[in-house]
């Protein structure tokens, strides 16, 4: 047991230490990356739990630092949001997933797009109007955008989040609660914020092929959020046990790497059971 301790913490600091190190590496070869355009976007497919179409996809930011390589967003958004990148950034991705819902749109591909949303955006007094301002210069319809935000960045002042979301979901767009689970709200929480869905955290998917407690704990969410108007959402599905166990349960859509990982636009046009005809 000592032993294993010992590992654990030699582990813990090299880690640590990869991190520290990284933090500054990261952080001077942000400057003017998203000027030399070394960002982009890939797309994971959210499915029909009932009959396998693909209603639509979440974009997620992908960046290739040609000096450090390609830089997983969990360890560069973070640093973005210090260095006061975010804003833009953020706005870039709102733009280029609006501009791609546009063009599968004239292509007859009706696909809703998920898009992250960080706290410095949601803090910005201005931002639904941006929000707002993108949807036109792409003449994307509002439905068509879901904005993603996460539990963690609700903590604040409630009154102040109410209206920044309240705010978004009159200009139409739809508004998801992400990682749900995770955070330090509750279900009973959730009442006092508007969502149109919930995404159950991929812990909780990974949980339900353990044991019948993860069963129970899925079914619970979604009996409350259904209850509640919500279209749920589970994340992180990886096989078909999990697909068919969350289907029963009653969630609407699914996203996971068994039926797709992230893939760029053009993988998501030929996919099988997009077309807005089927
Ligand atoms: P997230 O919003 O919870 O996104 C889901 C993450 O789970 C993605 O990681 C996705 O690739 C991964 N994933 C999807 N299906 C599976 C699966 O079946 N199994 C497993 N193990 N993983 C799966 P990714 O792309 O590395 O993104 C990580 C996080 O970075 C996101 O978590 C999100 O919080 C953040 N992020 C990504 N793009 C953006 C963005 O444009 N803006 C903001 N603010 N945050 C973003
Ligand atoms: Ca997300
Ligand atoms: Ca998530
Ligand atoms: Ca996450």
């Amino acid at each position: 047991l000592r032993k294993a301790g010992t590992g654990r913490a030699r582990f813990f600091s090299q880690d640590l230490q990869a991190h520290l190190a990284g933090y500054a590496e990261v952080r001077s070869a942000l400057v003017g990356a998203l000027e030399r355009e070394e960002f982009f976007l890939v797309y994971q497919p959210q499915v029909c739990a009932v009959i396998g179409r693909v209603l639509g996809v979440e974009a997620l930011l992908r960046w290739q630092s040609p000096a450090l390589g390609q830089v997983p967003p969990d360890r560069f958004i973070p640093v973005a949001e210090n260095v006061g990148l975010m804003p833009r950034l953020g706005d870039w991705v709102l733009a280029s997933a609006c501009r791609q819902a546009g063009q599968w749109r004239a292509e007859g591909k009706s696909l809703r797009v998920a898009v992250n949303i960080s706290a410095t955006q949601l803090e910005d007094s201005q931002f639904s109007d941006r929000v707002r301002a993108i949807l036109a210069e792409q003449a994307l319809p509002a439905e068509w955008l879901e904005l993603e935000v996460t539990e963690s960045m609700l903590v604040g002042d409630v009154a102040e989040c109410q209206r920044a979301l309240q705010a978004i979901r009159r200009a139409g767009v739809k508004l998801a609660l992400d990682d749900f689970g995770t955070g330090y709200s509750n279900l009973a929480y959730l009442r006092h914020f508007t969502f149109d869905t919930l995404k159950i955290d991929r812990l909780f998917t990974n949980a339900m092929n353990n044991d019948s407690s993860g069963d129970a704990l899925v079914r619970a969410i979604v009996a409350t959020g259904s209850e509640l108007g919500l279209d749920i959402v589970a994340e992180g599905v990886e096989t078909a046990e999990q697909a068919e166990a969350l289907r029963k349960l009653g969630c609407s859509r699914m996203q996971g790497y068994y039926f797709s990982r992230p893939v760029p636009a053009a993988e998501i046009s030929v996919m099988p059971g997009i077309d807005a005809a089927d």
